[in-house]
């Protein structure tokens, strides 16, 4: 489950600002995560939870992951088209070829915690 390795460093992203700011207990960690990034948000979820457990020193049992779903988006280098491709390789549905650029969904990354 490589969802251990993307909440590890995360955590640690986190916990290096936290600590910079003098924060000693997050309670929420927003995430963006991106239908088309590789990462399932229900196994960053179990992650959390065992990071959790072991007792990392800035979280509790409180402590909250909150998942923001990014939806995947691509636009059509030929007709300009957006749509809402279902993997990397995004087909136009008026071309039907492998014009499309991605515009979104493959965003990974903290986007704010609170803590005191
Ligand atoms: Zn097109």
């Amino acid at each position: 489950m490589h969802e251990m390795a993307l909440m590890g460093d995360i955590l640690n992203i986190v916990g290096t600002n936290a600590k910079n700011q003098s924060i000693r207990k997050v309670n929420k960690v927003h995430l963006i995560v991106g239908d088309l990034s590789n990462a399932l948000p229900d196994a960053l979820e179990m992650a959390f939870d065992i990071y959790k457990r072991q007792g990392i020193d800035f979280l509790n049992e409180y402590s909250q992951l909150v998942i923001h779903r990014e939806e995947a988006k691509a636009i059509c280098s030929l007709c300009q088209r957006e749509y809402v491709p279902d993997q990397r390789i995004a087909v136009c549905p008026e071309c039907h070829i492998p014009t499309g650029r991605l515009i979104s969904g493959e965003t990974f990354k903290v986007d704010s915690y609170e803590g005191e």
